[in-house]
C-alpha cells in the first residue's frame, strides 16, 4: 500500500514493474499510478494502445509491456506525473562516455528548464539527492505545454530510484 505520506512503497512498485526480460530489452513504461481516481489521459496519450483502464474509469491503468515503444508520450499527459520511462541498458546501446548509465524520461513542471548536456541533481521519490544526472534531452510538446519531458542519465541500479531532478544553484 502507498504509504501515508503519499510515496510508493517497495511492495506498490514491485506490481507495476515490467518483467526482467523486458527490462532488459529497452526502454519501457512505468505507470506509478496507485490511488483509485476518475482519471484516464494515459489511455488516450499511447499510439500503441499500451495503457488501458479495464471497466470502472476508476480502475488503475495496466500496462501492456509487449506494445509499449518506450516513446514517453504518455508522461506529459499525465496530470499525477506519475509516468516514467527507464531504459537500464541505455548507455550500452549509445555512443554515451557514460558507462553502466541508464536513462530515465520524468515529467517536469518547473521553470527555467534544463538544457540538454546540463548536469543535474537526480532526486528520490522522497526529494533526496541520489546522484549527479546528465541531461540528454528536454521535449515539450505544443499539446502539453507545461509538463515536458526531461530525459536523463542516471547509474543504472537507480533507474527505478531518480524520479524528479533539481537544478544546482
Ligand atoms: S511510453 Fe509510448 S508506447 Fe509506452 S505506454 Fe507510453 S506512449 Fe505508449
Ligand atoms: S493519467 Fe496518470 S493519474 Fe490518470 S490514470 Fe493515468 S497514470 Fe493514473
Amino acid at each position: 500500500m502507498i504509504n501515508k505520506t503519499g510515496i510508493a512503497t517497495r511492495e506498490d512498485l514491485r506490481k507495476v514493474m515490467p518483467p526482467e526480460e523486458r527490462l532488459e530489452r529497452g526502454a519501457c513504461v512505468i505507470v506509478e499510478c496507485f490511488e483509485r481516481i476518475p482519471c484516464n489521459p494515459c489511455v488516450d496519450a499511447c499510439p500503441k494502445g499500451a495503457i488501458e483502464i479495464k471497466g470502472n474509469i476508476n480502475n488503475l491503468p495496466e500496462v501492456d509491456f509487449e506494445k509499449c515503444t518506450g516513446c514517453g508520450l504518455c508522461i506529459s499527459s499525465c496530470p499525477g506525473l506519475a509516468i516514467f520511462v527507464i531504459d537500464r541498458n541505455y548507455s550500452s546501446r549509445t555512443t554515451t562516455t557514460n558507462h553502466d548509465h541508464g536513462l530515465v524520461m520524468l515529467p517536469y513542471e518547473f521553470l527555467p528548464l534544463p538544457k540538454a548536456d546540463d548536469i543535474v541533481e537526480g532526486l528520490s521519490r522522497e526529494g533526496k539527492k541520489l546522484c549527479d544526472a546528465r541531461v540528454v534531452r528536454v521535449l515539450l510538446t505544443k499539446k502539453q505545454d507545461r509538463t515536458a519531458i526531461i530525459s536523463i542519465l542516471v547509474p543504472r541500479d537507480l533507474v527505478m530510484e531518480v524520479r524528479n531532478i533539481r537544478i544546482p544553484e
